[in-house]
């Protein structure tokens, strides 16, 4: 048994953030970082390792995270937390806020006329070189903090609370620590769940998120003005739109889902690409409904990505009409249709496409869990996106500490 003040589980955005938060601000608690995949500058798997999924992402910082964070934590937290991420990134670029614009005046009214908000999405662009030289710097920083030990390579299979400690096991070694802060991300939404569930703290297990990527030439969308922006109705949402990149597949080692990259010249392309996700409810079992679909869309596709043109949903002849969990992305084409005719000719469609997310719990305003001292970040609280997840972090690791 080894003992230490606070357990990180998962070394991705949120996770690494949250540990040099403590490397830097609370040099007194001694802490342990997990992760499964590899140290710093020696990643090899895209979702797995140090700074989880960034290193593989689009690098946009979509400034509406603070917001969404913000709803859970109050907005002083979130803002503070906000500024101490951006002088984290100071020390790497004078990296400045992209305005986004918004779609042509015709476009716009056409939008809401159909009942859909539109958000812009101004955002930082930061590139690879930039991800491996903020990757560097927080590794050595933290690193000369030294009340932090490192443990890569090195999957927590189970949690366990005994008398007011957490006991974490690996498959070699168990680990007592006071305080948790759950990071696992995408890469851990199935294990997160089954935490959740030991802990019978799942609040909501409703909503599935799923549907598909739209890809089409950019000339088709010209009246979107190169708009980054996100349309949201009621349980639906489009984009945000994503351009000049290509459809790539995120590797979840046992499905392949669709994801977006631009931020690397061999990625670029004359294409525009957006998620049409709906937020499905399934009583109970949501998170089952999107595990399902997404492993069924792989094997329809013969463990690859499914690419096919957007018309064929409207006639019933794609692949995934046999699945009738699927039948709610007939309005919404007619829809997208009516806003942009040749999306339903010429452009293409990719499965699977789901928002891996583990169900619903309840959280405090500190991040802390109903589990005392177990505290949830990023993608393991829900929330999607790069800066969320450092925000959160950042918040979490000042939380543990009170
Ligand atoms: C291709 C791609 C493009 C993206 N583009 C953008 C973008 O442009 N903008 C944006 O805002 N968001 C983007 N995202 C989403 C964004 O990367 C994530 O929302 C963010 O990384 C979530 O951070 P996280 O810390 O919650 O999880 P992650 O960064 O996924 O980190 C989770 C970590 O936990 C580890 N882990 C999992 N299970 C265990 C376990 N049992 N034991 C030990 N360790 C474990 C994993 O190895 C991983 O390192 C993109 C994602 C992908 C895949």
């Amino acid at each position: 048994m080894k003992d230490f003040d606070v357990g990180i589980i998962g070394a991705g955005v949120a996770g690494a953030f949250a540990t040099l938060k403590l490397a830097k601000d609370h040099k007194n608690v001694k802490a342990i970082l997990f992760d499964l995949g590899r140290p710093p500058m020696k990643r090899r798997r895209q979702l797995e390792g140090w700074l989880g999924c960034l290193p593989n992402s689009d690098g946009k910082l979509y400034q509406s995270d603070v917001g969404k964070v913000a709803e859970l934590t109050g907005l002083r937290r979130a803002k503070s937390a906000h500024t101490w991420f951006r002088h984290v990134l100071e020390e790497i670029d004078d990296f400045k806020v992209i305005k986004d614009r918004s779609p042509s005046a015709a476009m716009e009214k056409k939008i809401k006329k159909l009942g859909y908000d539109i958000s812009l999405n101004d955002h930082v662009q930061i590139y690879p070189k930039e991800i491996h030289a903020l990757s560097k710097h927080m590794a050595e920083v933290i690193e000369r903090g030294k009340n932090i030990t490192f443990n890569f390579d090195s999957e927590v299979i189970r949690i366990a609370k005994q008398k007011n400690v957490f006991v974490i096991s690996t498959d070699d070694q168990e680990y007592r620590c006071k305080k948790i802060i759950i990071a696992v991300g995408r890469s851990g939404w199935r294990w997160a769940k089954e935490l959740y569930a030991s802990f019978g703290i799942i609040d909501n297990n409703d909503i599935a998120r799923f549907g598909i990527r739209v890809e089409t030439n950019s000339s088709v969308m010209k009246d979107f003005n190169k708009s980054n922006c996100t349309l949201t109705k009621a349980d639906l949402e489009i984009g945000p739109l994503s351009w000049f990149g290509t459809v790539i597949p995120e590797d979840h080692v046992d499905v392949a889902i669709s994801a977006f990259r631009s931020n690397e010249n061999r990625w670029k392309s004359d294409k525009v690409s957006f998620n049409l996700i709906g937020n499905r409810s399934f009583p109970d079992t949501g998170f089952e409904q999107t595990d399902r679909i997404s492993k069924l869309t792989f094997v329809l596709a013969n463990d690859r990505i499914i690419k096919e043109r957007v018309s064929t949903i409207l006639t019933g002849k794609s692949r995934i009409s046999i699945i009738p969990e699927y039948d709610w992305l007939k309005e919404v084409i007619t829809d997208l249709g009516n806003l942009i005719p040749e999306v339903t000719t010429k452009a293409y469609f990719h499965v699977p496409t789901i928002i891996p997310s583990a169900p619903k719990i309840n959280i405090g305003d500190n991040l802390e869990t109903e589990v005392d001292g177990m505290f949830v970040v990023g993608e393991s609280a829900g929330i999607h996106g790069i800066l969320s997840a450092g925000i959160m972090g950042i918040i979490a690791a000042d939380a543990v500490c009170k």
